[in-house]
């Protein structure tokens, strides 16, 4: 048994799944940053893509599920060059889904992407972008030179165009701590990046997911430069909240990578941790009444999941004192 099973077990707690509400696809790790705390190494020089004939195939298949949600990651999802024929072809289904696209902001200032703002705001996207201050000098340290002033003036553009005021267009924030420690109060930290980005910038979005760094790939590279990994791993598993459980992302999440495997979530996908038992399980070959019988992959860094005030893709998943 693993430490983390071990935990849960010790708190009377079991992981399971409930019905597929998102379909979060990884598109690949194609992206114009380097950020420290990028879980999925991505950067400018990566090839991998979703290649055209499986995007088919998980759209396909996606068409005829009820899965209400689809989150497009990487990377930047945008770059990859299938990214409008498929919201376009999302937006022609009968049934209505969310679209969530997980934006690097930056990426609307680089030459080529001007489509980009436009093309988001007239197809009702609901955007998810990181922002890990309101002040240039940590964001700059945690995601490169040039990043702070970038995504301010793509929030502004995002702004005039609707997004965080008009209710179809939802615009959420999502914080990192910049150093290997948990995120504070999610409550409190909005109403600061409210009231600051207001000031300041003239910026309004709605929500702030406060996200913990999770202690993989190019984050765990940076923590042992700095001899800090261990202590942060430590931290991660004595703050075990059990509370937090019922909330997790795995729970009702099928994690997609640019392949089409099937995995738990995006963090099992980036240690090609597959599900027990199903190796080479593509996503258009998926039975959802068969999935929901699979066990959960854990493994000890889902620590990282679970300490202080538990932390998901949308952010902290209990509030704590
Ligand atoms: S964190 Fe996001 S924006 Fe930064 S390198 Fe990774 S995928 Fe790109
Ligand atoms: S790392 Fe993945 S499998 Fe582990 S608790 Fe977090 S979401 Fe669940």
């Amino acid at each position: 048994m693993n430490s983390f099973d071990q935990a849960l077990t010790d708190a009377k707690k079991s992981l399971t799944r409930t019905d597929a509400r998102v379909l979060q696809l990884n598109m690949g790790k194609l992206c114009n940053l380097t950020c420290v705390h990028c879980h999925v190494n991505a950067g400018p020089h990566r090839k991998e893509l979703i290649t055209h004939e499986d995007l088919e195939q998980t759209i396909d298949w996606f068409e005829k599920t009820d899965i209400p949600v689809i989150d497009l990651t990487g990377g930047t999802p945008e770059m990859h060059p299938d990214f409008r024929a498929l919201v376009e072809r999302i937006r022609s289904f009968k049934k209505p889904r969310e679209i969530i696209t997980r934006l690097n902001a930056t990426i609307l200032n680089e030459p080529g992407y001007e489509w980009v703002s436009e093309f988001h705001a007239q197809h009702k996207l609901t955007i998810i972008a990181s922002m890990p201050c309101y002040s240039p000098e940590n964001v700059n340290a945690q995601r490169g030179e040039g990043v702070f002033d970038s995504s301010i003036s793509a929030f502004q553009k995002l702004n005039s165009l609707g997004y965080g005021s008009d209710p179809d267009l939802k615009m959420h924030f999502v914080f990192n701590p910049h150093g290997a420690k948990l995120p504070p109060s999610q409550e409190a930290l909005e109403a600061d990046y409210k009231q600051e980005l207001k000031q300041h910038f003239g910026i309004v979005f709605n929500n702030l997911y406060c996200i913990t760094n999770m202690p993989i790939a190019r984050y765990a590279s940076y923590l042992k430069r700095q001899k800090k990994l261990a202590a942060y791993q430590e931290l991660l598993m004595t703050s075990f909240n059990p509370s937090s459980i019922d909330g997790l992302m795995c729970r009702d999440t099928i994690s997609v990578d640019w392949n089409g495997q099937v995995y738990d979530c995006d963090f099992n996908q980036q240690l090609d941790l597959k599900i027990e038992g199903q190796s080479h399980l593509k996503v258009w070959d998926l039975q959802l009444d068969q999935f929901s019988q699979f066990p959960i992959r854990t493994a000890s860094h889902c620590f990282g999941c679970t300490a202080g005030s538990g932390s998901s893709c949308g952010g902290t998943l209990v509030a704590v004192n």
